[in-house]
């Protein structure tokens, strides 16, 4: 049923509703649909008789008729300030046009605070808000412009409007709910902290995912080939292994062929002997560090 049928002021009285749609069968599916359920409903379509359709508009102006659905009729040079709810149920891809269906309702009127538009079609998904500022053209070769939204969808993409989670109201996709005041969350806002130990990360481990095993072990090859090229002490490939990943390598891998380092694998090697000269140059005047690494 429409959403009109709950619509009511504070005397429980429903504003004059006016539908518009383009279809011959659902405008008069939507009037059986109403005088079932206890409404004073009406239609008006492009069969009717000029004479009948003067009547049918004169009873909704003395409200003795509550709603009138229509068919490509009523969209423009209706004048009745009283209306007080508008339902598309037509979808059009004119602006003008739906500027003009939704002014049917937009005119002031004593005891009228509002008009309701209901917006079955999408319409305001594509052409905006009815309050939206315009940019009025006389030139024949332009048309009138929806400003406002235009910025929107340069703002946000081609789809700026979408319901409030919490109230279901349209709102303008990233901003506040006009209507709840429910306030959009930003990501990330919620930072997640856990305990840890930073390690260098190289090249050769840059992937997004974590170095493999199989890449680990043939940084321990580099590294134990490293340490006998040079007469490290046994026990340095190891520590500069743990260095990297947070662990020493398994002891089954000291039998790992040795594999000639990678310019990386010399680079990471160098870096942190440099940060090693640095720190035991500083603590010499202090305490000794006694750890064994080169
Ligand atoms: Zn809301």
């Amino acid at each position: 049923m429409l959403f009109w049928n709950g619509l009511s002021d504070q005397n429980g009285v429903a504003p004059l509703g006016l539908l518009l749609t383009s279809r011959n069968s659902i405008h008069i599916h939507i009037r059986d649909e109403l005088i079932k359920s206890g409404v004073r409903a009406e239609h008006v379509d492009g069969t009717t008789p000029q004479g009948d359709r003067e009547a049918i508009l004169g009873r909704l102006a003395s409200g003795e008729t509550e709603f009138v659905s229509n068919c490509q009729v009523l969209t423009e040079g209706f004048d009745l300030p009283d209306l007080g709810c508008i339902v598309l149920a037509r979808p059009t891809k004119s602006f003008g046009l739906y500027l003009q269906m939704i002014g049917r309702g937009l005119r002031t009127a004593e005891n009228k605070p509002d008009c309701i538009i209901l917006d079955h079609a999408g319409a305001v998904y594509q052409h905006g808000l009815p309050h939206d500022q315009i940019m009025w053209t006389l030139d024949v070769d332009k048309r009138a412009e929806n400003v406002t939204q235009a910025e929107r969808k340069a703002k946000v993409g081609s789809d700026p409007m979408c319901d409030c989670p919490k109230c279901g109201a349209l709102r303008v996709r990233g901003m506040g709910c006009d209507a709840c005041g429910w306030e959009p969350q930003r990501r990330g806002s919620g930072i997640d902290f856990a305990d840890g130990d930073l390690i260098a990360i190289d090249a050769p481990a840059r992937s997004n995912a974590p170095a493999s095993q199989m890449e680990r072990a043939r940084f321990y090859s580099e590294l134990l080939h490293h340490q006998e090229a040079r007469g490290y002490k046994s026990g340095w490939a190891a520590h500069k292994f743990k260095d990297k990943f947070g662990s020493f390598p398994p002891w089954a891998w000291n039998d790992l062929q040795r594999i000639e380092p990678s310019v990386i694998t010399l680079r990471w090697i160098r870096s942190r002997n440099i940060a090693y000269a640095k720190a035991t140059s500083f603590s010499r005047t202090g305490a000794s560090h006694g750890t064994a690494a080169q």
